[in-house]
């Protein structure tokens, strides 16, 4: 199947939104756990200071440090379990609040929607192979002077090498067309 923005962005955008309502329960705690499909553990937050408290450390064994603060966070388990090996505290007990079918993990602010749709867009590139792979076919199918442009652009924001497929995806389908700067036709 050939693979354009305007069907990405639908598949993507409003699939999530319809499963995402499917369980809410919300803990004695500073923020709301929804699971999403069962297996996406969505951590939703008031305060930004909180949510860093929990979150950063964990990221910043997963994706490193970055230059701009983060809004969001998204890992699989299995990067957070390989976080709690190295010796992080903050991944340990987040792993006790996980149940074991947990396999990916997101975190946002209440309200910021747009943040909240860029996170389960990494869950889906994780979790949905053939969604991946129109992605790598999307990437491949891109012009050189391009792809290096939005490597320069995910790089300036400290994201590091292994993530910046997924990034690219993820901003693509949540964001306008004209995110990168530049027009991509796919
Ligand atoms: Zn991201």
């Amino acid at each position: 199947m050939y693979f354009t923005p305007k069907n990405g962005w639908d598949e993507s955008k409003y699939g999530i939104v319809d499963r995402y309502v499917k369980t809410t329960f919300t803990m004695k705690t500073t923020y709301r756990l929804h699971v999403v499909d069962g297996v996406v553990a969505c951590f939703q937050f008031d305060s930004v200071a909180v949510m860093t408290q929990m979150f950063e450390p964990i990221s910043v064994y997963v994706e490193g440090k970055t230059t701009v603060p983060r809004v969001g966070h998204n890992f699989p388990v299995i990067a957070l379990q390989d976080a709690v090996k190295k010796g992080c505290v903050e991944g340990h007990q987040l792993m006790h609040r996980l149940t074991p079918k947990i396999r990916y993990v997101v975190a946002y602010l209440a309200g910021d929607v747009l943040t909240k749709n860029h996170e389960l867009q990494h869950a889906k590139y994780y979790l949905d192979s053939g969604y991946r792979e129109k992605i790598v076919a999307l990437w491949n199918g891109l012009e050189h002077k391009k792809k290096a442009y939005i490597e320069c652009f995910l790089k300036r924001l400290g994201y590091p090498e292994h993530v910046w497929l997924d990034e690219f995806q993820a901003y693509y389908m949540t964001e306008k067309p004209n995110f990168f700067g530049i027009k991509l036709e796919c």
